[in-house]
């Protein structure tokens, strides 16, 4: 493996690396910069794995920052309802405040998650290519 240390798939998709050789960044920019938080490179710099491989190849992340953002709210709007006594419209006011701030997150960890089911460790191609 060399200089490469060898880095685990969930701790590759939490930090957003590239699925195939775990090195190179899916993101251009850290996520709360907030600068240009919807970009990616075409393809990882590392090993040269395409981020975008077809037209819509995102369109399941969706689905996947959607349920996640549902059952987080949902989970918060009631533990705040339920447990900490809040109002219905305190609690649905946090909800928003807190989607606001990590709406860029969800994208990202979206399309992380996304893509690191769709593409595999390929560990032997990032040896050749380094
Ligand atoms: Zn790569």
């Amino acid at each position: 493996m060399g200089l490469l240390k060898k880095r685990s798939w969930m701790s590759s998709m939490l930090n957003m690396k590239c699925p195939r050789c775990r090195q190179g960044d899916l993101f251009e920019t850290a996520t709360f910069s907030f600068q240009k938080p919807f970009e990616m490179p075409d393809k990882c710099d590392s090993c040269g794995q395409k981020y975008m491989p077809e037209v819509g190849f995102y369109y399941g992340a969706m689905f996947i920052s959607y349920i996640l953002w549902g059952w987080t709210s949902l989970i918060i709007a009631l533990l705040l309802v339920f447990a900490f006594d809040w109002s219905v419209t305190g609690a649905m006011l946090v909800v928003i405040a807190i989607s606001t701030v990590f709406f860029v997150w969800l994208f990202r960890i979206a399309r992380s998650i996304w893509i690191h089911f769709m593409v595999k460790y390929d560990a032997e191609n990032v040896q050749k290519t380094r």
